[in-house]
């Protein structure tokens, strides 16, 4: 209530009258609207699937990502189903020796908030059913944006059934390849960069106990990430390899399993077991892709989000964390600004220098990965000062 009075008090007029449009119902446009809403704005999510439906994967929230899921009241159902693990091990592919090791369980009394694991669709059902708590209607499927067109103060959004709605703030939440990115900011389309990667779940009850954990197995320019989701039922993991190219689209191509574990016929016994074994057999891959960094990610009344304005390779797990964070600025800066404009460009300020860090360090990462499995190519990989970053109630600006 005190933000809507202060609101009022800056521009005259109460912020449910300020229409606002999300493209894209992924982790960063319903974490933006859930946000917004909070602050009292009325908006509409616009996803294209007909339907949102289960990825299979997993996802690793830092303590900086679930600062802001518990400030939008989604701290109980996460507890319901996430996993803290007590740490996660970097182990030697070949020989499975430890190499260095992260203690995660602390976390909550280090950085005041926990480190999760989930279930991708755990997380995604849960920001949904909130969402449709808060703002029955306010998420509409199956409607993929094809056009925004700037009008003054106004923005056109063209849909691909011919519908066409007008608003006065439009917020690019369309994932990595954005086509509003393409459009307004930067025609060309994401680049390829120079990593595979497949992903599985197993059914923990196919699993001998010591498998059932955190750890990560790397060397000669692969590596397997493992962890439990779904409160232990579930074991998610993603390996990655490099390659020199790639041309199909999509993150949801199945994968000959024998193809799959030859690629990877070189890693220990343990991480072999573990791989060999996914629910109905199924393994999916697909490419990683980059984008150039963008120095400007707003055009009047039109503002990037997420992977569309900034998208970062996964080796550091803060691509969702990042997302997570512009929605809970961007709506601070709404609410503390007096035109879209003006919130646009403390917005930018405010996230560019933490974003752009984050994304070469994801970047030098991954090329760390494929030298020798040693202590140096780890280096970098202890917690840093991302997960100690609050974008509840950290300052704004630069
Ligand atoms: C292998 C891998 C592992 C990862 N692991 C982690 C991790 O552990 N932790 C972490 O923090 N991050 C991780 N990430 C990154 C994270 O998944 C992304 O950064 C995050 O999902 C970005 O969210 P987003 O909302 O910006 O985009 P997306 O999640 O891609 O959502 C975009 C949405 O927009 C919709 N859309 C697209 N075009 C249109 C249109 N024209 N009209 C309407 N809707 C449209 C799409 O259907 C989609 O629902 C990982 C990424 C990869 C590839």
């Amino acid at each position: 209530m005190g933000r809507v009075i202060a609101w009022l008090a800056r521009t005259g007029s109460p912020p449910e009258n300020m229409n606002i449009a999300i493209v894209g119902g992924g982790i960063g446009g319903l974490a933006t609207a859930l946000a917004l809403i909070q602050a009292g704005f009325t908006v509409t999510v616009y996803e294209r699937s007909a339907e949102l439906v289960d990825q299979g994967a997993g996802i690793t929230l830092a303590p900086n990502a679930t600062r802001v899921l518990y400030h939008l009241g989604l701290g109980p159902q996460l507890e319901e189903t996430s996993v803290t693990p007590p740490q996660t091990e970097y182990r030697h592919y070949r020989t499975g020796a430890v190499i260095m090791r992260m203690m995660t369980r602390n976390f909550l009394q280090m950085y005041g908030a926990p480190y999760m694991r989930l279930h991708r669709w755990d997380l995604q059902h849960a920001m949904i059913t909130r969402l449709t708590e808060v703002a029955p209607g306010a998420l509409r499927l199956g409607a993929s944006v094809e056009q925004v067109e700037p009008r003054g103060e106004r923005v056109a959004l063209k849909f691909a059934d011919g519908g066409e709605v007008t608003v006065d703030v439009v917020i690019a939440a369309d994932g990595i390849r954005s086509a509003i990115r393409e459009a307004l900011f930067h025609p060309a389309p994401p680049v390829f960069a120079g990593f595979v990667a497949w992903r599985g779940l197993v059914d923990t009850a196919v699993l001998p106990p010591h498998l059932c954990e955190s750890a990560v197995a790397f060397g000669q320019g692969r590596h397997i990430n493992r962890y439990l989701v779904r409160r232990g039922e579930l074991l998610n993991f993603i390996a990655v390899a490099h390659r020199d190219k790639w041309e199909a689209e999509g993150w949801m191509i199945p994968a000959p399993l024998d193809e799959f574990l030859a690629e990877f016929a070189s890693f220990d016994e343990g991480t072999r077991t573990v791989i060999s074994r996914p629910v109905r057999g199924q393994v999916y891959k697909w490419g990683l892709f980059g984008r150039p960094w963008l120095e400007r990610w707003s055009s009047g009344r039109v503002v990037l989000l997420g992977d569309a304005a900034h998208p970062m390779l996964p080796f550091l797990g803060q691509g969702a964390a990042n997302a997570l964070e512009d929605a809970m600025i961007l709506t601070r800066c709404l609410v503390a600004e007096s035109t879209p404009e003006r919130a646009f460009a403390l917005y930018q300020q405010t996230r560019a220098p933490k974003v752009r860090a984050a994304t070469e360090q994801a970047a030098q990462r991954g090329h760390r990965y494929l030298g020798e499995p040693n202590a140096d190519s780890l280096k970098g990989n202890e917690p840093g000062a991302e997960y100690a970053y609050d974008a509840v109630a950290g300052p704004l600006g630069g």
